[in-house]
């Protein structure tokens, strides 16, 4: 069975327990390869080496690292058929997914930030008629980067290529469920000509690795990507040291529908925006707020939409609806029905583990579910579910939609359904979310602001925010 190892100083390496962990194909239920199970003493190494690369890299100019960036993007993206059946085999989603948005989104995250980067004032100057003041942003040194398994390589790219081109050198830990892409990302460093130590790759457990990584004394910042719980642990465990955190978290989005939407437009990305990557996108709509008038024709058409999704072996192309990443998540999911059903819920469609015929005959499948009759306090309304269940609700005016819309601890993202253009901008100054889509969904122009508000994020992410965050400025002020 192939074994995934660590990727320290430009060379795979064995960890140091030597102890793997099992990784699974999700559509199968099989394992079918084994990843690293590493330790602080990996952590030790990959930090040496990242510390030694530092010097060199940091004083290579942006052009130049913007070079090695491009590199790594044309490289992977002469695998991308490769890199996205990797994908789909390691989280369960549909290939034609991991083919149109996950690998390609990796590529464009080095590329992008290969040319911001060398459009990003590192050095500024502001005078006035007693000083000058040159305010220079320079690379904080080693980074550690943490990722989740839901779009493996897409956000693991996110987070490294700012940190890279801004000249950090980075440990990056990508999820233990999903490590495949992140440990063939050092085949393509390689191919690159990366030089060594530059990024260092390292596998292993949240609780083991990941927390080694936090509570590296010498790592000066963690670019975090994951659950609200673990954000909370590593923002207490990082207190004290005051090391720079991003942390971007969960999300209960609302998408809220006005009767005056283009009614037709608004259903086809509503099934996209709450079932893509079967629910598991941070950004998937969870509560679907409907405005009364249109209640009854939202709920019918979609019902039908939404049964008519092809659920199937994600290798597939015509596969629409894939499996659960994990076993873990598929029984928390399925526990979440059972909770949606106690609480008065009532099951529109789906509801239930799906049993497939063939080589997917063990998967970690559930049916697209939609439910309607809940408040908005219980807790399938409330927690984030992060799965293919979404909630029905229907709201009487503007007031009410906002209410809903902002009574949850999360502020992740929010869509808003209506022609009126007066009306979306009313209500997008209203909802606390970091990134509102007005009548459209997971548009993402790279340069804009990405994070959460409330519970969903501290410190955010994209264009001018990943560069502040991966660069410390200094002032140095002379007499005018
Ligand atoms: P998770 O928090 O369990 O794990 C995320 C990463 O953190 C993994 O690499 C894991 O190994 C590591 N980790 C776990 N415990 C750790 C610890 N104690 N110290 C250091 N690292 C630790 O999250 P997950 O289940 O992998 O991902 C799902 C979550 O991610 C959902 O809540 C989802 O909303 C969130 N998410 C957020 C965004 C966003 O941009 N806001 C994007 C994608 C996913």
């Amino acid at each position: 069975m192939e074994k995934l190892y660590n990727f320290i100083n430009g060379k795979f390496v064995a960890p140091n327990s030597n102890q793997y962990l099992e990784i699974f194909e999700p559509a199968t239920g099989q394992t079918y390869a084994q990843v690293a199970d590493s330790n602080s003493a990996d952590i030790e190494n990959a930090y040496e080496s990242a510390q030694n690369a530092f010097g060199n890299w940091s004083s290579l100019s942006v052009k130049e690292r913007a070079d090695y960036l491009n590199k790594i993007a044309e490289g992977l993206e002469s695998r991308l058929d490769e890199f996205a059946e990797y994908e789909s085999r390691d989280t369960g989603k549909p290939i034609s997914l991991a083919k149109s948005v996950d690998i390609p989104r990796a590529v464009s995250n080095f590329r992008f930030f290969a040319d911001y980067g060398q459009e990003f004032n590192f050095e500024s100057e502001l005078n006035n008629d007693q000083s000058h003041n040159k305010i220079i942003r320079s690379a904080l040194g080693v980074i550690g980067c943490i990722s989740p398994w839901n779009l493996p390589l897409y956000l693991f790219s996110w987070k490294i290529a700012p940190a890279l081109i801004a000249g950090n050198t980075v440990v990056a830990k990508p999820s233990e469920i999903t490590p495949f892409t992140a440990f063939k990302l050092g085949e393509i460093c390689q191919d690159a000509g990366l030089p060594p130590g530059v990024l260092n790759i390292i596998h292993g457990q949240g609780s083991i690795a990941g927390d080694a990584l936090v509570n590296h004394s010498k790592i000066k910042a963690i670019s975090f990507t994951g659950g609200t719980t673990t954000g909370k642990l590593i923002a207490k465990k990082t207190a004290s040291s005051f090391k720079k955190l991003s942390l971007e978290m969960g999300g209960k989005n609302p998408s809220i529908i006005f009767s005056d939407c283009d009614f037709d437009k608004m259903m086809k990305t509503v099934v996209r925006s709450s079932f893509s990557n079967q629910g598991q996108i941070c950004l998937c709509s969870s509560r679907i707020l409907v405005e009364e008038s249109i209640y009854e024709k939202f709920k019918t058409n979609f019902i039908q939409r939404v049964s008519d999704l092809r659920m199937g072996d994600p290798s597939e192309i015509e596969t629409q609806f894939g499996a659960l990443s994990s076993k873990g998540h598929f029984d928390n999911v399925i526990d979440y029905i059972e909770i949606a059903k106690q609480e008065g819920g009532k099951i529109l469609v789906g509801g239930n583990a799906k049993k497939l015929n063939g080589r997917c005959g063990n998967g970690w499948f559930i049916e697209p579910t939609i439910i309607e009759g809940l408040n908005n306090s219980c807790r399938t309304n409330q927690e984030e579910i992060f799965g293919p269940l979404v909630t029905l609700q229907s709201f009487k005016s503007e007031k009410d939609a906002i209410q809903l819309a902002n009574e949850t601890e999360y502020g992740l993202s929010a869509t808003i359904w209506t022609e009126d253009n007066e009306k979306a901008n009313r209500v997008s100054a209203l909802i606390d979310a970091g990134v509102i889509w007005v009548n459209c969904w997971l548009v993402r122009d790279l340069r804009t602001p990405f994070g959460g508000m409330k519970q969903s994020g501290l410190g955010w992410e994209g264009g001018d925010e990943a560069l502040r965050f991966f660069t410390e400025p200094k002032n140095i002020c002379t007499l005018a």
